[in-house]
Parts: structure tokens; sequence; C-alpha cells
């Protein structure tokens, strides 16, 4: 069958018609255990009865007034936000892509009206992503992802990560800011040292750059902490949040510093649906959830339960898992057979787990999973991998045989 949705996505063939918690219920009438949540976005799972009456509510009193006027349900959320971070204030985007433009552009015009209209280049790292935006593809400066639109837009620097030579050879006098996520989702959960993260902090400071945190993926609690960065012992100037701030609902911010934040001045810079007061309605009630006293320890708990669990996996299936990475609910199995095949594996057992580079599967499961449900994963990644090995015995059966 043909659709006339725009292929751009390699769908698997397999829809859902209702989630509750971790579980999400197919159209084939099968119960699949969700441990990718729309890739990190369901943070509270589906159906989440607390974020289902804050969206209701909201629905029947007003959805949208354009953000020519006050929203007291947005200027809540972002107090909210500045008070758990280094932030002083908030721009709410709807999606991470737009949350990361903001981000650039902020770096840029900071440097502008501080003089130095010159200092527009921002450092990526490889392996990053940052959205699929013309600037944010630059700024990923994944081949892949860039070929065929056009020039690539100008000003974005890559090196690898914990080069500190090749970092350092790369800033210069147009250099505005550094841009990296603390831990590389799309990348494969590739963990940045805090001891790379300190350099970057202190490059920044000596030569006047800005710092920009990509947590998108790492944060509203995904590694046990509201943000990333509070492991890291290293406060970003400029961060963007997406994904998990609204449980599904689209929603993504950028949060700043007010120097950093000096330069974007009414007028600046906008948006006609960011902000708009349902996605603040929803974003304030997964911050109920996820700051009420002791979830966040709960998410690290059950992220160290996870990894243990897993690394006991590693250890009886070295033909399948070659590698656990990670931390807290944000865990990634590098894969010895193609991910993909991994992938299949898992999905045949009702286990939803996600691709990412780096042959790496990755497991984001909503945040309020529970320690019988983290055990039921393992055992259907268990027979994944037993599948696995079976097809492999085979295989080499056969190649044997002939
Ligand atoms: C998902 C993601 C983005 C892009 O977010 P969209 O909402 O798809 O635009 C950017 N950066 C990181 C780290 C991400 O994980």
């Amino acid at each position: 069958m043909t659709s006339p949705l725009l292929p751009v996505f390699a769908r698997t063939d397999l829809s859902f018609e209702k989630g509750e918690g971790a579980w999400l219920y197919g159209r084939d009438g099968e119960r699949y255990l969700d441990f990718g949540a729309g890739i990190a976005v369901n943070a509270l799972g589906h159906a989440h009865p607390h974020l289902v009456q804050a969206l209701t509510e909201q629905a029947s009193k007003v959805w949208h007034t354009s953000n020519l006027f006050q929203i007291p349900e947005g200027e809540r959320l972002a107090q909210r936000l500045v008070d758990n971070t280094f932030a002083d204030v908030v721009f709410f985007s709807n999606s991470g892509a737009e949350a990361n433009e903001a981000a650039i552009k902020m770096a840029r015009k900071y440097h502008a009206v501080n003089g130095h209209p010159e200092r527009f280049r921002i450092v990526t790292f490889e392996g990053a992503f940052h959205g699929r935006t013309l600037a944010t593809i630059a700024a990923g400066g994944q081949a892949k992802y860039l070929e065929g639109f056009g020039p690539k837009v100008e000003g974005f620097d890559q090196v690898p990560v914990e080069d500190l030579d090749a970092l350092k050879a790369v800033i210069g006098p147009e250099t505005a800011a550094l841009m990296i996520e603390p831990i590389q989702g799309e990348g494969g959960i590739r963990t940045v040292s805090n001891a790379f993260l300190r350099e970057l902090r202190a490059l920044c400071d000596s030569h006047g750059l800005l710092l920009i945190f990509d947590e998108i993926q790492t944060g509203v609690g995904r590694t046990g902490k509201l943000f990333a960065y509070e492991w890291t012992g290293v406060t970003p100037d400029i961060m963007s949040v997406a994904k998990g701030i609204g449980g599904g609902f689209p929603l993504g911010a950028c949060l700043a510093t007010a120097e950093a934040a000096k330069g974007m001045t009414a007028g600046t810079h906008g948006t006609t649906f960011g902000g708009n007061p349902l996605a603040m309605a929803v974003g304030n009630a997964v911050l109920d959830v996820i700051l009420a006293p002791g979830f966040l320890k709960e998410v690290e708990r059950k992220g160290l339960l996870l990894k243990q669990r897993l690394a006991e996996l590693k250890d009886r299936h070295p033909g399948v898992i070659d590698e656990v990475r990670g931390q807290g609910l944000m865990m990634g199995l590098r894969t010895v057979v193609p991910n993909t095949d991994f992938i299949a594996a898992a999905r045949a057992e009702k286990l939803l787990v996600i691709g990412a580079g780096d042959n790496v599967a990755r497991l984001l499961p909503p945040l309020i999973i529970s320690d019988a449900e983290i055990s039921d994963a393992v055992n259907r990644i268990e027979a994944a991998c037993a599948a696995l090995e079976a097809g492999q015995k085979t295989t080499a059966q056969q190649g044997a045989s002939q």
C-alpha cells in the first residue's frame, strides 16, 4: 500500500491504539513494553493521569493566544525551570531543533551586542545530533543529513570529542561558542567525560566563549538529575531542552543566563506556537511529578538497577552484547550483531528499544518504570539474546555443512 506521507521515515510495520504507563497496546492485539518512550519523550509513560488531567483541563479553557499576550502558565513554568537550574531566562519552542536554533542565535547575538559580530562560529563535536533544520544539520555535521540540501550553513566547526588539542586548534577570533551533548544520544549513548567538559568550561572562560549544552535528550530527569550537567560539575551558559519536558506534547525550551541572553531583546526572535497555554499546562504537570520529593532519586536508583542487570546480561551473552553504556534511564547496549537485528529480536519479545549510532540499541524507558517492569524487560532482552544466539548457531551449522 502506498502512503500519502512523505516517506522520510523507515517505519516499522506496527501501530498502537493506546498506551498505559510503560505499556503500548498494538493494533496487532499485542502488548509491548515500551523502552523507547517515543525517543525519550514520554518521560512519565503513556496516559499519565496527572498529565491527562492537566491537558484536558487546559483544553477546555484556552489553547492558544499567541505571544502577543501574557501567558501566566508559561511564566510559571519558566520560573520553575529557573529556580531549579543555572538559568535566569527561558524561551519556549515546539521542538528540540528550534530550541537549538534559539541557542545558536543567542550565542551569535551575544557577541554581536558585545561589539564582535565577527564572532559567530560555533564548535561542535563528532557524533553530535542537534536536529534537522538547516542550522542544526550544519551543527551536527553528519554528511548523511547534509547531502543534497545546498551549501552547509556557515559557522560550524567540528572536532572529535575528548580531543583537546583539536579543540584548541579550531578556536579562533571568530569563535562564539562551544556546543555539546553531555551524553550523545543519537550518536550512541556516548558519555563525555567530566574532565573534558571541565576543559570546555575553562576554554570558554579564558576565550570569552559561551558554553551551550544540548540537553534535549539527557534532560528532564532522564539521567537521574533534572539535567545531566548537574552530574558534571560544569555549568553551561545556554542549554536546550525538549523531548521529555512535554511528556509527549511538543515542547522545547532554551534556557540561559541573563548575561548570555542579553542580546535577545524584543523583536530579535520569536515563535507563533511556542509556549502556548496548552503546552505550558502540560510542561508544568510534567514538572509537578519530576520535581516531587524523591522522584529523581528513584530514577537514579532504577537506573543503577537496570545497568547492573544489563551488565549481567552482557556477561551471559558476549556474542550479542558488547558494551553497556549510559547513565540513569538513558542506557545503550552496543551489540555484536547488527543493532537492527537486536532491535527486531527484542520486538519479537514485545519489547520496544531504539537504534542509535555506533551499533547501539538505546533503552529509554519512561521514568515511572517499576522494578518489576525492569526485570520484565531484562527477561525479554535475555530471550532476544537467546534467539539471536540460536540463529547464529544455525547459520554456523549451515556454513559448516556447505
Ligand atoms: C532529538 C534531539 C534533537 C532534535 O529535537 P527535535 O525535537 O527532533 O527537533 C536535538 N538534539 C538532541 C540531543 C536530540 O536528542
